[in-house]
C-alpha cells in the first residue's frame, strides 16, 4: 500500500511526531486531497495541547489545508480530480438538522466534523474531507499564499463583510498578528477607515503599508481614548488573545458601535453601563463555511490581499508551531508540503 507522511500528535502536550501511514481512501461523500500546503493556527493548541473535549489521539492537525483533488469517494459530485481546493476549520455539516435547515451550516447539531480536530488534517502529505467542507481555490493564488486565507482569512474577511460597516466607517482592527495583519488588509479594501491598533511605534509603517488609515499604539496610548478621539468605531475586530488587551479597547466603540471577539481570550470585562447607554454589543464570529472561503479567496485576488508568510517544510512542523504561538512569526507560519 501507498505511504504518505503526516505530523500527527499522539497525546496532549505532546510533540508533532513525522510518522509513515497508509494513505487513506476516501469514504462516501468524500473527496481525497493531495495537501501541498497548510497554515498553521492558534486554534491548533486545542489539538496540540488536548484542549479540545473528547478529542481522540493520534491526530494530524490543520485546519488550512489547500492541495489537489486526488480521488473520489462514492457519490461525490460537485468535484473532480486535479481541482485545486482548500479546507478550513468547518470539516463539514450534515444539512438536515434545524440550524442547517436555517442555513446556521456553522452551528450544524447533526453528524459534522472540525478539520484537523475531529477528523486529520493537513500537516500531512494527504487528507480526506467531506464534500460540502472544500472550496475551490483560484489559479492566482499559490497554495502557500492560498493557506492562511482558509482560516485568518475567511475569519477576518466574513467577520468584517457581515458587521454592518458600511464604506467609510471606522473601523479599528486590534492587533497586527496572524489574523490582525490581513483584518487590516480586508478593511482597507472594503472602504472602511482602518485602524489599526498593537503594542509599540514599531509597528506603525507596517500599518500603514496594509492599508491603515491611522495607527495607536496601545502601549504608549489608551486605544478607547484615541478612537474616541476619531468619532468612536462601528466596529471592533479583536484578533488578540489576551484579555486585558480587548477590555481596553472596547470603550472606543461609538454608538451602535459592535465589538466582534475572533481571539479566543480566557475572559473580558466588559461594562453594562456602556453598551446599554451607546446601544453597543459584544458578539463573537465564527469563520464561515466553504463558499464563505471561496468568496475569501475571490476577494483577495481582486484587491491584492495576501498573507505575508514564513515558510517551513513539514519535518520542521514544531518549529513552525512553536514560533507561531510564541507570537514571533511574521505573520503568518506555513507548511509547504510541495510534490
Ligand atoms: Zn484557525
Ligand atoms: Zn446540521
Amino acid at each position: 500500500m501507498a505511504k504518505m507522511r503526516v505530523a500527527q500528535v499522539s497525546r496532549a502536550g505532546g510533540p508533532f511526531e513525522l510518522v509513515e501511514r497508509d494513505i487513506p481512501e476516501p469514504g462516501p461523500g468524500q473527496v481525497r486531497i493531495r495537501v501541498h500546503a497548510c497554515g498553521v493556527c492558534h486554534s491548533d493548541s486545542v489539538v496540540k495541547e488536548g484542549h479540545f473535549p473528547g478529542i481522540v489521539f493520534p491526530r494530524v492537525p490543520g485546519h488550512e489545508a489547500v492541495g489537489q483533488v486526488d480521488k473520489l469517494g462514492a457519490g461525490v459530485t460537485g468535484f473532480r480530480t486535479g481541482q485545486r481546493v482548500g479546507v478550513g476549520w468547518n470539516g463539514g455539516y450534515c444539512g438536515r438538522c434545524n440550524f442547517c435547515r436555517r442555513g446556521d451550516f456553522f452551528a450544524c447539531t447533526g453528524p459534522h466534523e472540525i478539520t484537523g480536530v475531529t477528523t486529520d488534517g493537513g500537516f500531512a502529505e494527504y487528507m480526506l474531507a467531506l464534500e460540502n467542507a472544500v472550496a475551490l481555490v483560484p489559479d492566482e493564488l499559490t497554495a502557500v499564499e492560498a493557506g492562511p486565507l482558509m482560516c485568518a482569512g475567511i475569519t477576518t474577511f466574513n467577520a468584517l463583510r457581515n458587521s454592518g460597516a458600511r464604506g467609510s466607517d471606522l473601523v479599528a482592527v486590534l492587533g497586527l498578528g496572524g489574523l490582525g495583519h490581513l483584518g487590516v488588509q480586508f478593511a482597507a479594501k472594503m472602504g472602511f477607515r482602518a485602524v489599526g491598533i498593537a503594542r509599540g511605534k514599531d509597528k506603525e509603517p507596517l500599518a500603514r503599508q496594509l492599508g491603515a488609515w491611522h495607527y495607536i499604539d496601545s502601549q504608549a496610548q489608551d486605544p478607547a481614548a484615541e478612537l474616541q478621539k476619531l468619532g468612536g468605531a462601528k466596529v471592533i475586530l479583536a484578533t488578540v488573545t489576551a484579555g486585558d488587551a480587548m477590555s481596553a479597547a472596547m470603550g472606543g466603540l461609538a454608538p451602535n458601535g459592535t465589538f466582534l471577539v475572533l481571539g479566543t481570550a480566557e475572559s473580558i470585562q466588559v461594562s453594562p453601563g456602556m453598551l446599554l447607554r451607546g446601544r453597543k454589543s459584544v458578539k463573537g464570529w465564527y469563520s464561515g463555511t466553504a463558499i464563505d472561503s471561496q468568496d475569501t479567496l475571490a476577494f483577495s485576488v481582486l484587491t491584492g490581499v495576501r498573507s505575508m508568510n514564513e515558510e517551513y517544510p513539514l519535518d520542521r512542523v514544531n518549529e513552525a508551531y512553536e514560533r507561531m504561538m510564541s507570537g514571533k512569526a511574521r505573520f503568518r507560519a506555513v507548511l509547504n508540503i510541495g510534490k
